[in-house]
């Protein structure tokens, strides 16, 4: 921590000390706007990584209204009471669309919240899907460093969150309702393909349609291509407001754990995140010197019209942007 301005390296100890309050700010300065306090966020997570990647990283998916946050609270007392420390982070996209947050606007995991050993960080508001994902991964390993020897990432099943949050954990759990047609639903958004373990959640409500719902999500799984040799994912179900299943869909995680790890697919898996994480940031920075290019600026709007209007090939306007940005 020497490396880091006295002010952060004492913040950073604070944090590895499990103090909830450094690790409330070392977070806040992952998603603040201001480039110093990025530079600053980012130095603070290198310094610490050193600490980083011993928890159990763990996404949870579905669309609004599926029990994603009872699911977590019920899981999570249980994981409290075997003596795990758990760390609950969200990613919502949602509030990029109109209508604001889906996750943020209601209190959530109450019971769960007011327990030592448990952390509980909303997504940050606005901002791309990069830009949230990218905070997250630094809450991530902020969380790890503290402690928490499991992180749960919960995300709105909408669009792209799903994969995004499959490419930050070990294992993503995938929940979904016990109506007929909702697997289908998966299917077409493709989010199946990144699921490694399937949950038909409220199982309470009427057995037959969660055994049929299950029955169609294991049709739908054998038409999509298996990402490990060495894994199917299971279709299992659960009440989160029974508390019932939990422990069971818990019991495959381990499995899973421990399946991937034989494989020598679990640190694979992190291997291939750390060096995608990478190329997606030099990605975003290129993306940035781009458009910030005078050059760049002065071309931009003829040629946006050209294409739009048929005047220019797309291939033709892009590589000639590229070229002024090139020379410079
Ligand atoms: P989220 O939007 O995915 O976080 O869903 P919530 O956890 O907020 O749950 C949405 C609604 O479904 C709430 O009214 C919950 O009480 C209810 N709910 C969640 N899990 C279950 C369950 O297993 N069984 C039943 N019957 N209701 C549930």
């Amino acid at each position: 921590l020497g490396v880091l301005p006295a002010g952060d390296a004492a913040m950073a100890a604070g944090l590895l000390a499990g103090d909830l309050r450094s690790l409330a700010k070392a977070i806040s300065l992952t998603e603040s706007r201001r480039p110093d306090h990025r530079l600053r966020a980012q130095a603070m997570v290198d310094a610490l990584l050193g600490h980083t990647g011993k928890a159990l990283r763990v996404g949870i998916s579905g669309v609004p209204g599926v029990g994603k946050s009872s699911f977590i609270e019920t899981l999570g007392l249980h994981l409290l009471a075997a003596g795990h420390r758990v760390a609950v982070l969200a990613l919502d996209p949602s509030s990029l669309l109109a209508g604001g947050s889906i996750l943020g606007d209601k209190t959530r995991m109450e019971q769960l919240s007011r327990q030592d050993g448990a952390f509980i960080r909303p997504s940050p508001a606005g901002g791309a899907l990069g830009g949230l994902a990218a905070h997250s991964r630094e809450a991530l390993l902020l969380c790890e460093a503290a402690g928490y020897d499991i992180v749960l990432v919960e995300t709105v099943g909408v669009g792209q969150s799903e994969a995004t949050v499959a490419s930050m954990t070990d294992v993503l759990v995938l929940l979904q309702l016990p109506n007929a047609g909702d697997e289908l639903q998966a299917l077409k958004k493709g989010v199946l393909e990144v699921a490694d373990i399937v949950v038909c959640n409220k199982a309470d409500l009427d057995a037959g349609a969660a055994a049929l719902a299950s029955e169609q999500l294991r049709a739908a799984l054998h038409l999509v291509r298996p990402r490990s040799p060495h894994w199917t994912p299971p279709v299992l179900q659960c009440s989160a407001r029974a508390d019932t299943g939990i422990l069971e869909v818990w019991q495959a995680v381990c499995r899973y754990r421990d399946t991937m790890r034989a494989a020598g697919e679990f640190d694979q898996r992190r291997r291939l995140q750390a060096l995608a994480w990478m190329w997606q940031t030099i990605e975003h920075g290129l993306r940035r010197c781009f458009d910030a290019d005078p050059a760049v600026q002065d071309a931009l709007p003829p040629l946006l019209d050209q294409v739009a209007h048929g005047g220019m090939a797309p291939v033709a306007a892009a590589n000639r942007l590229l070229q002024r940005f090139q020379r410079r």
